[in-house]
């Protein structure tokens, strides 16, 4: 599942080719997106902006409309020259966006409409900017009040609830508890104000830190003395617990532990010494 700094990524790459740029061709596969184009010629129309908004991707067209698409666990935007040869197959195209000098392929995006654009926040149930780590309108008290909320569950699931938080995916959920050193099992209400701000601030700080220019498709939160590339094949090479398994914690030398954890039973890795529970227990792991 792409997490939301690999969607601000895509944006701001297709944004350097596609905004203030005149659409000369515009093709999809989806018979909702083309019947819109017959409806509005997408062609002459001037791409005005590409944004990243929670798991969505959106280019806004100068005609007033609105292509968003989510890439769930499939989907992926590639950028060519005209007459350069794309790297997946033509069978999985699904959206293609051309001007003068440049040709977007959606390849395999697996959702995508066309809206206008006054009417993209409620028909998506995009969550408001307040909360998504990488708006600039990010409000830190506000997704504090709403964890908060969430007492009787698991932080580590709380992160994940996309009207909580928006833009942490599951790899970053277990990065963030460890730098916060905070049981991912710990229950919210268990959790005290400081922790709460802490667990947020650390949110936002490491998921922005993968949104810098150089940054691959692999989660860095480690630095270390390994020079990162994007084909490292090692997930865990680049992150404190995420993918280590059994390795020694990078802090204290614990073997890091793993478990399957909460209602959607998604992986979650942590260092039982430098992430102890409130009351002293044990999770296995
Ligand atoms: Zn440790």
């Amino acid at each position: 599942m792409p997490e939301g700094d690999t969607i601000f990524r895509t944006a701001r790459a297709l944004g350097r080719v596609l905004v203030a740029r005149p659409v000369t061709g515009f093709r999809s596969t989806y018979p909702m997106l083309t019947r819109f184009d017959d409806d509005t010629p997408l062609a002459g129309q001037t791409v005005e902006r590409v944004e990243p908004r929670g798991k969505w991707l959106l280019i806004h067209f100068s005609g007033g409309g609105t292509l968003a698409t989510h890439m769930l666990m499939s989907g992926s935007w590639h950028i060519y020259r005209h007459g350069e040869r794309w790297q997946q197959p033509r069978a999985n195209m699904r959206i293609v966006l051309e001007n003068s000098e440049y040709i977007a392929v959606g390849f395999r995006v697996p959702v995508a409409k066309m809206l206008r654009t006054r009417e993209v926040e409620r028909a998506l149930r995009i969550p408001p900017q307040a909360i998504d780590v990488l708006s600039q309108e990010f409000n830190a008290v506000e997704v504090g009040r709403r964890i908060a909320a969430h007492g009787g569950e698991e932080i580590a699931d709380v992160l994940l609830h996309q009207e909580v938080i928006a833009g942490v995916g599951n790899e970053f959920k277990s990065e963030i508890c460890f730098v916060a050193a905070t049981s991912p099992f710990c229950k919210v209400a268990d959790l005290d104000a400081e922790t709460i701000a802490l667990l947020v601030a650390t949110a936002r700080k490491l998921v922005k830190a993968n949104v810098l220019e150089d940054s691959g498709d692999l989660i860095v939160t480690y630095a270390g003395t390994q020079r990162r590339t994007t084909h490292e094949s090692n997930p865990g090479a680049s992150t404190w617990v995420y993918g280590r398994r059994d390795e020694p914690c990078r802090k204290c030398g614990e073997r890091i532990r793993r478990r399957i954890q909460g209602p959607d039973a998604r992986v979650t890795f942590w260092c039982g010494r430098c992430q102890p529970m409130p009351d002293g227990s044990d999770v296995d792991g």
